[in-house]
C-alpha cells in the first residue's frame, strides 16, 4: 500500500512557484481561533501531483472500463453535456439572483420539466429531489397527504419482493407500513396474490418497473386496475427508466405518482456521491401536492411560485441540483424522440445478448426475456466450493468492475448484471468471455477464485468493518 499524503509529507520539503504574497497581513481575533499551526504535510509540487495521480491511477471508473454494475446504470455519458454544465452562464448563477435575471435558467428547468412530462406521459413534474430513494420520499409524502385531505386512514404500502431496497425504507421513512407481496415462479407479480393483499387500508403499490429482476410485469394492466379499484395509487419507481424511454410512457399504463434517477437515466454518472437528482411526476390529481417553489410559465415569463396550500413543501434547499438538470436537457435534446427509444432498444438488446450468453455457465431462474438488465446466481458453482463473492473478486483480476451481488435478495448467489446501451459488442463479448473463464476456473482451480484478486492494491478487506467501522483520518502515527 502506498505512504499517505501525510505520511510524505512528513519532514519534506516545500516546492512551488508562486511569489511571496505582499498583501499586509491582518491578525484575526476571533474566539475559537487555534493556537499551534496545523500540522499539514509539506510536500514539492511534483510529489504532490504525482501521488494524486498514482491514487487516481488505481481507481475504478467507467472511462477505464465497463461496469457491469446491476441497477446502476453505469453509462457514459457524454463529455460535451458536463461542458454545457459548466458554461459561465450556468455555473456563475446565484440561487438568490433576482427572477427577472435568471429567466433562461428558469426556462430550461421548465422545459426540462415539460419534456419529462412528455416522455413519461405525466401531467407535473417536479425536480426538487436530490436522489431516487429522496424522490421515493418526496412520492410517498406526497401520497400521505393526498389520503390525509380526503380523510382516508390508509397505512399500508403494499412492496413486491422484487423491489428496489430503498422502496421499503422510504415507506417507513414516511410514517407507511410495508406489506410484502411475493412474487410468482416467472418473477412477477401474481395479479390473484395481490387482490388477496390489496384492501381498504392499502394507500398504495410501489412498484419498481422494470422490476430488480430486470422483468417487465406482464400483468401491469390488471395489477394497476385491482389497485386502482381498491382506491389506492401506484407508485412507479422508474430509476431505471433507460429501459423504457419511447417504449412505455408510466402515465398511459395508470402510475398515478413516479420517479426518475437523471443521474443514471439522463447524462449523469452515478455513483460516486456527486449530486444527483430524482424528478417526481404525478398524474393530474396530485399536482398541487408537489414541492414548492414550483417553476412556472406566465405569458412568456419564467417565476418561481413560492406557495401552494396543499404542497407537501421544500424537500431540497433552492429548488435542486441545477447542474444535473442542464446535462439531462442538453441528453434529451440531443438525442430527440427517436435516440431515446434506441437507448431503450440497445439498453434491452445488450442485456438480452449478454443473458443469452452467461446462463450457458451460470444458472438463470428467471428466464426473461429481460430489460436493461438480468439475474444469474452461482449456486451452480458451490459444488466447487465457490460462491458468487469469490466470482466478483476474481473479475478484478481480469480488470473487470463486478457486478451487483447477492441482490436481489429472491435469488440465492446472485449477480445482477447490467450491460446498459452504451457498450458495444466486443466489449460484452469480452465480459462474457471471462465469465466462462472463471467458471472454468472454479472447476479446474478452485483457489484461484478463493484467493483472488491477487492483482488489485488491496486484496479482501472486511467489508463489515469498512462499512461499520472505516478508519477515515490518519491518526498522526507510523504505520507498521
Ligand atoms: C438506484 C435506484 C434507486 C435509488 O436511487 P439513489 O439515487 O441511489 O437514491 C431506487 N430504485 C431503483 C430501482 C434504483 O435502481
Amino acid at each position: 500500500m502506498s505512504a499517505t499524503i501525510f505520511e510524505k509529507g512528513k519532514n519534506g520539503k516545500s516546492h512551488s512557484y508562486l511569489p511571496p504574497h505582499d498583501c499586509p497581513l491582518e491578525k484575526l481575533d476571533l474566539p475559537g481561533r487555534r493556537k499551534s499551526a496545523l500540522d499539514l504535510p509539506v510536500i514539492g509540487e511534483q510529489d504532490l501531483i504525482r501521488h494524486y495521480v498514482e491514487l487516481a491511477s488505481k481507481n475504478y471508473h467507467i472511462d477505464k472500463g465497463m461496469y457491469p454494475l446491476g441497477s446502476c446504470t453505469m453509462k457514459y455519458n457524454p463529455v460535451v453535456n458536463e461542458e454545457l454544465a459548466r458554461l459561465e452562464g450556468f455555473n456563475g448563477l446565484h440561487p438568490l439572483q433576482d427572477e427577472e435575471d435568471v429567466q433562461g435558467a428558469l426556462e430550461l428547468m421548465y422545459n426540462l420539466q415539460e419534456a419529462l412530462c412528455e416522455i413519461c406521459g405525466m401531467s407535473a413534474f417536479t425536480l426538487q429531489p436530490a436522489a431516487g430513494a429522496h424522490g421515493e420520499l418526496a412520492g410517498m409524502m406526497i401520497a400521505r397527504d393526498y389520503f390525509r385531505d380526503r380523510r382516508e386512514n390508509r397505512k399500508t404500502v403494499l412492496v413486491p419482493d422484487s423491489a428496489h431496497g430503498t422502496n421499503p425504507a422510504s415507506v417507513v421513512t414516511c410514517g407507511f407500513t410495508p406489506r410484502t407481496v411475493p412474487s410468482n415462479e416467472q418473477g412477477l407479480i401474481d395479479p390473484a396474490v395481490l387482490e388477496r393483499e390489496t384492501g381498504p387500508d392499502t394507500a398504495v403499490l410501489m412498484l419498481t418497473l422494470p422490476n430488480t429482476l430486470g422483468l417487465f410485469e406482464r400483468d401491469i394492466a390488471r395489477v394497476v386496475e385491482i389497485v386502482h379499484r381498491a382506491g389506492a395509487l401506484v407508485y412507479m419507481d422508474g430509476a431505471n427508466m433507460n429501459a423504457l424511454l419511447g417504449i412505455v410512457k408510466p402515465g398511459e399504463i395508470g402510475m398515478d405518482i413516479m420517479h426518475l434517477n437523471l443521474h443514471k437515466t439522463f447524462s449523469t454518472p452515478h455513483g460516486g456521491g456527486g449530486p444527483g437528482a430524482g424528478p417526481v411526476g404525478v398524474r393530474a390529481p396530485l399536482e398541487d401536492y408537489l414541492p414548492v417553489p414550483r417553476v412556472v410559465k406566465e405569458k412568456e415569463r419564467f417565476s418561481l411560485r413560492q406557495r401552494a396550500d396543499k404542497s407537501i413543501g421544500r424537500v431540497h434547499p433552492w429548488y435542486g441540483n441545477f447542474n444535473v438538470f442542464v446535462k439531462a436537457y442538453a441528453y434529451i435534446r440531443t438525442l430527440g424522440a427517436a435516440g431515446l427509444r434506441e437507448v431503450a432498444e440497445n439498453a434491452i438488446l445488450n442485456a438480452n445478448y449478454l443473458m443469452k450468453k452467461i446462463s450457458q455457465w451460470y444458472y438463470l431462474k428467471y428466464p426473461g426475456p429481460c430489460m436493461h438488465e438480468f439475474v444469474v446466481s452461482g449456486k451452480n458453482l458451490k459444488d466447487y466450493g465457490v460462491r458468487t463473492t469469490d466470482v466478483a473478486k476474481r473479475l478484478l483480476d481480469y480488470g473487470l468492475h463486478a457486478p451487483t451481488v447477492y441482490f436481489p435478495l429472491i435469488v440465492e448467489e446472485a449477480l445482477m448484471i447490467e450491460p446498459v446501451e452504451t457498450e458495444k459488442k466486443e466489449t460484452l463479448d469480452r465480459f462474457a468471455a471471462v465469465m466462462e473463464r472463471i467458471a472454468e476456473e472454479a472447476r479446474e482451480n478452485p483457489s484461484l477464485l478463493l484467493e483472488a484478486p491477487l492483482t488489485t492494491p488491496v486484496r479482501r478487506l472486511d467489508e463489515a468493518a469498512a462499512a461499520r467501522s472505516p478508519e477515515l483520518c490518519w491518526s498522526g502515527e507510523e504505520r507498521k
